[in-house]
């Protein structure tokens, strides 16, 4: 008889563990608290709009590449894709506009034109590109195999330099007033965000790797989790585990909060850590190294407040991502902001009505703050983000006249929106509490991925637990590297393919 996974949760990491374990002849089910497939990884329909909650940057859509052979496997490509010309702009209250073009000459042409006095710093920023797209690094995150490594080595030596600086350290290499501010807000409105990352984004644009799935972050989970009923996996939604069973340090199982038990021979979690290991499993397999990562996060959270508008707008010409420069720093849900960071998805034709568009805004907020208004007077929560999307409304009034008149819809989600439809510790952000260092040496080691716990067998991680990863394809990936480990343990071939 096939021997039996059980997996808590349907997220990138979860729905990969299912279809890999079918796939290896192991009877797979999943057990989601939601009513449908993603976790993170989401997006809903109000009146002909989509909100897209997770999408910024999709790579794996070049068809070489480590993460678009992962997305193949799962089902979920090829797919409609959507090539954006821009990885983001920057735009000034004076006027002035930096447009962040993926192609590399008209980029520098861009950017001379502004100032040419910075054109040593021009060269840098497009030469670091370069040096990005040349190491193909997202494949050997993602592959881990030193053959990749060999391979890419030199050109790897020429992105370390780049890997631990933050966008105001960058900036600061400007001299032109408005290209400092602009660099410094580029990822994210965030001046502490890494360079390395904009590099990879920047460079995964412009090799094609980054591109939209048409549709957004839905219907992208959606075709992973055909592929995994497709498999004969079965996934049983509204299902939210409490417990997981123990008998002699062994996982043998999960009780749900319906009271239901279900037994099976191995137990995946792809669950929030926190509560796994302290909830789930009441605190009994810890370590001191388990118990520094489940301490909480800061406070203060990024995307913890999403302002989406459905607007009587075509947005069709403007770019993907654009940040507003503020004249005057603006305070909103207790943050202060110099600049914000829009997106705009006229780019995606199925996002809104014909002639219409839908705008995301994402601003940083504090958990506890968001936490105690809802605990308390649900009114005030409520008029709390009514007030923040009407803040939002009048900035981006200001960039787009009589847009004020144009909303038809306001939807505003908070961490704890997340927390209710993911139950995770503080919202979305729910990743262990240890410091992510890119180290060459980690990323060709099986310690990359920390999958157990001390004294409990039977059980694994997946999803952002095993990874520290915020992306899709490595807490995909991350369902993969389990299940093979798993055949390993039952001395069976793993294989990707039925
Ligand atoms: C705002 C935002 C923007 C992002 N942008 C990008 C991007 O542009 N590009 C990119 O690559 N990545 C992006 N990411 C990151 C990416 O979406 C995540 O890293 C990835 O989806 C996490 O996958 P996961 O496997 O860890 O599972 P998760 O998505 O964390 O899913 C966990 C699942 O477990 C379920 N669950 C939890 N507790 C229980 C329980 N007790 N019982 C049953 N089920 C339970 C949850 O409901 C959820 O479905 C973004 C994330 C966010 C939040």
């Amino acid at each position: 008889m096939a021997k039996s996974i059980i997996i808590i949760g349907s997220g990138m990491g979860g729905m990969a563990a299912g279809i890999y374990g079918q796939i290896n002849g192991y009877d797979t089910q999943i057990f989601e608290m939601h009513t449908k497939p993603g976790g993170q990884c989401t997006s809903w329909r109000r009146k002909g709009y989509t909100f897209d909650a997770c999408m910024h940057h999709f790579f794996g859509c070049k068809p070489d590449s480590s993460a678009y052979r992962l997305w193949h496997e799962l089902g979920a490509m090829p797919r409609e894709l959507v090539t954006v010309e821009a990885c983001t702009a920057v735009a000034s209250p004076d006027g002035k506009m930096f447009i962040d073009y993926y192609d590399l000459e008209r980029l520098e042409e861009t950017l001379l034109k502004l100032s040419p006095a910075d054109s040593k710093a021009i060269k840098q920023y497009v030469g670091a590109i370069e040096a990005f797209s040349k190491s193909k690094i997202g494949d050997i995150m993602l592959e881990g195999s030193i053959r990749t490594m060999m391979l890419r080595f030199p050109a790897m030596l020429s992105v370390r330099k780049w890997m631990k600086m933050d966008m105001r350290c960058f900036a600061k290499r400007f001299s032109d007033p408005f290209l400092r501010k602009a660099f410094a807000e580029l990822v994210y409105s965030n001046p502490d965000g890494p360079l390395f990352f904009h590099l990879l984004r920047h460079a995964g644009g412009l090799d094609g790797d980054i591109r939209w799935p048409v549709g957004g972050a839905t219907e992208f989970a959606k075709s992973i989790e055909r592929r995994y009923l497709a498999l004969g996996g079965k996934v049983n939604y509204s299902s939210q585990v409490e417990k997981i069973l123990v008998e002699n340090d062994k996982a043998v199982g999960i009780r749900l909060a319906d009271g239901s038990e279900h037994r099976a021979d191995v137990v995946i979690s792809n669950a929030d850590g926190r509560k796994t290991i302290l909830n789930m499993l009441d605190g009994k397999y810890i370590n001191d190294t388990v118990r520094d990562y489940c301490t909480p996060l800061a406070d203060e959270t990024p995307f913890a407040i999403d302002v989406f508008l459905g607007v009587n707008r075509d947005l069709t010409a403007e770019p993907s991502s654009l940040v507003l420069l503020l004249e005057q720093p603006v305070t909103i849900a207790n943050h202060k902001y110099d600049s914000i960071e829009t997106q705009l998805y006229g780019f995606d034709k199925s996002m809104a009505p014909p002639g219409k568009g839908t705008i995301k805004v994402e601003l940083l907020a504090s958990y506890t703050y968001w936490k105690q208004l809802y605990n308390g007077d649900r009114d005030e929560y409520r008029q709390q983000k009514q007030q923040v999307a009407e803040q939002v409304i009048d900035i981006l009034d200001n960039h787009f006249p009589g847009l004020r008149n144009q909303v038809e819809i306001i939807d505003v989600s908070t961490l704890m929106t997340w927390e209710r439809y993911m139950g995770g510790t503080q919202g979305w952000f729910n990743f262990p509490n240890r410091k992510f260092e890119f180290s060459m040496k980690a990323e060709l080691s099986d310690k990359k991925f920390k999958t157990t716990l001390p004294g409990l067998s039977n059980f694994y991680f997946v999803g952002v637990w095993a990874t520290m990863m915020g992306s899709l394809f490595d807490n995909a990936n991350s369902g993969k590297t389990t299940i093979r480990r798993i055949c390993k343990k039952d001395g069976k071939k793993f294989i990707i393919s039925e």
